[in-house]
């Protein structure tokens, strides 16, 4: 049935029907004031368009329904669901010259059970999460212990407690780095050292009062490198040292 010619077009051309939503109701947020053509409420926040005729939420049945906005999907998903009876909420956008859809309506009590659903659900990933941070912070003693246990091997000199400390701070700096990946496990000796020789310039000598003092960094080191070579010595030689205690190795009785 074409338009009779030179027919004036409306000054707002009425927005295409909503579309179906798999057989459910659509429910229409209206661009204009709409009052309902059954009982003649409105303005109408939400409508429901019977053959192109506008009616309200309650003449149309789905009065009983809450609105839930778009936005989550997994929610969404699990209210329809849960709902026997659910529409989709449209509202025309004239700039894309479509309908987009804003949420769904749906029965309190089923929204009610999705939220309870995704609630679950939150709880499971937040077990999870903390199962997951529990076993990085076992990984990474696991690895300050081997760290400490390898600067023990070639530093047989060099007290536990610094060990410690040193392997501690080595996998603090490493985080995300080679020191902590897998193939960082391999504990090169270069790697060791170079941790090794960090601490003992820091604590062992006095690198950082020269530097503070305005010392250029590598005059600085220059300057204390005899005194690293001294401690690292040490440490790698302890038999030149005094270091088993009387009595420890002689059992017990
Ligand atoms: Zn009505």
């Amino acid at each position: 049935m074409a338009r009779p010619a030179g027919a004036r077009r409306p000054m707002e051309p009425r927005s295409p029907e909503p579309p179906g939503a798999g057989g459910g109701p659509v429910v229409v947020q209206p661009q204009r004031r709409k009052h309902c053509a059954a009982c003649r409420q409105g303005p109408l926040a939400l409508l429901v368009l019977e053959d192109g005729v506008p009616r309200c939420l309650d003449c149309a049945d789905l009065g009983h329904l809450v609105f839930l906005a778009r936005g989550d999907a997994a929610l969404t998903r699990r209210a329809r669901e849960e709902s026997a009876l659910s529409a989709v909420v449209v509202r025309f956008a004239r700039r894309r010259g479509r309908y987009e859809r804003q949420g769904l309506l749906v029965e309190e009590a089923a929204l009610a059970r999705a939220e309870e659903r995704c609630l679950a659900d939150a709880e499971v990933r937040e077990r999870r999460r903390v199962r997951d941070a529990r076993r990085r912070v076992a990984e990474d003693e696991r690895f300050v212990a081997e760290l400490a246990a390898e600067i023990g091997r070639l530093f047989p000199g060099c007290p536990a407690g610094r060990a410690r400390a040193v392997a501690g701070h080595a996998a603090l700096r490493g985080s995300g780095r080679v020191g902590r990946s897998a193939a960082g496990r391999a504990l090169s000796e270069a790697a060791v050292t170079s941790a090794v020789v960090a601490s003992v310039r820091h604590l062992d000598t006095p690198y950082d009062g020269l530097l503070m003092s305005g010392v250029p960094r590598r005059e600085a080191r220059e300057r204390i490198a005899g005194a690293v070579e001294g401690v690292l010595r040490e440490w790698r030689e302890p038999a030149a040292r005094e270091v088993v205690e009387p009595g420890r190795e002689q059992g017990v009785g």
